[in-house]
């Protein structure tokens, strides 16, 4: 879940990987570090955020700054507090080797041992040193760091994205990973490294990325990949795909407020070309599925985690509703750890905005060994889960920046309606219902740009509730994962404790927490459950809750319950999803904002979770 980065070249390499990990403080901001080749190697670190590394650069000596070759991270703790010893780089215990790590070392606890017993001592808490020991050793007995890497590897278990230096290996950099983000940016007369895009992309716009298990030998004129078993690799060059404008936040305070407003652009950026009116049939050229393979699905499985799981609750009602084909919706983290059902006639989806997320990956693994068919609906159509799909459907939300993910949930869900269409009309199937959602669609992005122009009236509401501990998020039917993802933006960013409930469970236990100081908020489409949603606020007014309203309509004999409602625009219940969260996510922005909270890089957070 942290940043890496690397550079080896003929430039001051401080300022690449300063730079660079700049742009990778969303993965992860606990601490950082970076480590300089010259001579020795020089190793800074920071704890807190990269301002506190820059601020402790500024005491450091000059001639120790001066290096060509170097490494850097910033740190998401797994293991150990994030304290300055426990940040990263990692050194072997001359101090020759140093390595930056993200990801987990399952079983560092028995090679530590092992390490201990040989008279290796440590000063982290960290899996980490343990791996940078271990390299060590093996250095010791072969004198040279790729193959040193290359026998430690094999001795460990988890997941890693490994850069490594020796002191004695002028400019190289040896770099590996399992289930954990890498690239090789590719220069002229130097080269990168990094866990994500943004932080090489001004440098250069090509590309290698390393598989699971094969080992780079960077240097500033030469990358050389050797695959698990020894041979050399010739994996292709790309074309990375990210332009730096979009890591500015043109004009909005926090990216997560730019986020939000380009959502009525995400929306039309993923319906056109696909969505031509709502009588043509839907184009989807990136479903690589027959339509006899379609016929035979007989059930649909969506694993994800977070508000991707919270996307897939809505997808499950949709796809229900319009195809009739049973599907199931679980948590990445549970599907692994037991005994799921699944063959050649279930298709599996997978969502994830960063296509890095370690449980859905091993998810995905596993049912592909089963032989289902996977689609994958991603942000970054680069990234592992990207290429372990079948079929792959790219949401194009752009970068996502905000560690709370916003444009792309509202990506997500246009992904799984698409999809959804595509199905019925293979299958034949709710011909009308089909032509109703498209026509929603079509006219979703101006209904989503007048919820934006209420901004200042959702402002207001945030103010009134921010002092408020407690909140609940109530709704039914295709909202009530809206509730879910509500709450969940909520905590995320201003860690007041809200919770999502499906409104007809609120008597069945929650209402005993109901006074006074937990507001309610309803989320209320006129539709099938209208009526009964509004019964359940009365339940809640009649414990003297206050309530918040979120609706398309709101009656005047309700109004009289609630103590501040927001309208949003008439919109059909199977599409409203994408409107309501809208507001929720204005909600949450603008009390964690009036709080005065890090509403960007919410504490204990990281943009892309690539741990189990
Ligand atoms: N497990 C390592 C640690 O806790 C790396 C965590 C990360 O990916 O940032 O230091």
């Amino acid at each position: 879940m942290c940043g890496i980065v690397g550079y080896t070249g003929f430039q001051n390499a401080i300022h690449i990987l300063m730079d660079g990990l700049s742009h990778l403080e969303y993965r992860g901001y606990d601490s950082s570090g970076i480590a300089l080749e010259k001579d020795e190697i020089n190793i800074f670190k920071a704890s807190g955020k990269l301002v506190n590394l820059v601020e402790s650069l500024k005491k450091a000596d000059d001639d120790k700054l001066d290096a060509k070759t170097g490494i850097g991270h910033i740190r998401w703790a797994t293991h150990g507090l994030p304290t300055v010893e426990n940040a990263h780089p990692h050194t072997s215990s001359t101090g020759d080797i140093a390595l930056v790590h993200n990801g987990i070392i399952e079983n560092y606890k028995e090679v530590k041992s092992f390490l201990e017993n040989k008279g290796y001592s440590f000063k982290s808490q960290t899996d980490t040193e343990v791996a940078a020991m271990l390299i060590g050793y093996e250095y010791d007995i072969h004198k040279d760091l790729k193959t040193a890497v290359e026998a430690a590897i094999k001795q460990l278990k988890g997941a890693w994205a490994f850069c490594v230096m020796h002191k004695n290996e002028k400019g190289t950099i040896v770099a590996t990973r399992k289930n954990a983000p890498l690239l090789i940016g590719v220069g002229e007369g130097e080269n990168f490294l990094a866990s994500d895009i943004p932080a090489i992309i001004k440098h250069t716009k090509r590309a290698i990325y390393l598989n699971d298990g094969q080992i780079a030998k960077v240097t500033p004129d030469l990358i050389e990949i050797f695959n698990p078993d020894g041979t050399i690799a010739q994996n292709k060059v790309e074309v990375l795909p990210f332009e730096p404008m979009a890591l500015s936040k043109m004009g909005y305070k926090h990216f997560m407020l730019k986020e939000i407003h380009e959502q009525p652009d995400v929306v039309r950026n993923i319906l056109q070309n696909k969505i031509k009116d709502e009588f043509s049939k839907i184009l989807l050229s990136d479903v690589n599925l027959s339509e006899k393979q379609l016929k035979d699905i007989n059930r649909i499985q969506i694993i994800a985690c977070g508000t991707s799981l919270h996307a897939g609750l809505v997808g499950k009602y949709i796809i229900e509703e319009l195809t009739g084909i049973p599907t199931d919706v679980e948590p990445s983290s549970e599907y692994i750890y037991r005994s799921t059902i699944a063959d050649k006639n279930t298709l599996v989806i997978g969502i994830s905005q960063s296509g890095e997320t370690a449980d859905t990956i091993t998810a995905i693994k596993q049912v592909k060994e089963k032989g289902s068919h996977v689609l994958i609906i991603t942000n970054r159509k680069e990234s592992l889960l990207a290429r372990l799909s079948d079929s792959l459907l790219h949401v194009n939300a752009g970068i996502e920046v905000s560690v709370a993910a916003t444009k792309s949930y509202i990506a997500q869900l246009m992904s799984l309606y698409l999809f959804a269409i595509y199905m019925a009309e293979t299958l034949n199937k709710s011909a009308d219902k089909v032509q109703e959602i498209k026509h929603e669609l079509l006219t979703l992005p101006s209904k989503l740009e007048a919820v934006l122009s209420e901004g200042m009236k959702i402002r207001e509401i945030a103010k009134k509730y921010s002092s408020f501990k407690n909140f609940i998020f109530i709704a039914r039917g295709i909202n009530y994962p809206t509730a879910l993802e509500g709450a969940l933006k909520l905590k995320e960013i201003s860690y007041i404790n809200a919770t999502g409930y499906a409104a007809g469970e609120l008597k069945h236990g929650p209402i005993a927490m109901l006074d006074e100081t937990m507001p309610v908020l309803a989320i209320m489409n006129k539709g099938l459950v209208y009526d009964k949603v509004m019964s359940n606020c009365e339940e809640a007014f009649a414990r003297q809750a206050r309530l918040i309203g979120v609706a398309n309509h709101i009656d005047d004999k309700h109004k009289a319950i609630f103590n501040d409602y927001i309208l949003i625009p008439d919109i059909s219940d199977l599409v409203s999803p994408a409107l309501n969260i809208t507001v929720l996510q204005l909600l949450a922005y603008h009390i964690a904002e009036y709080l005065g909270k890090d509403v960007d890089q919410p504490r204990n957070l990281a943009k892309s979770v690539t741990v189990e």
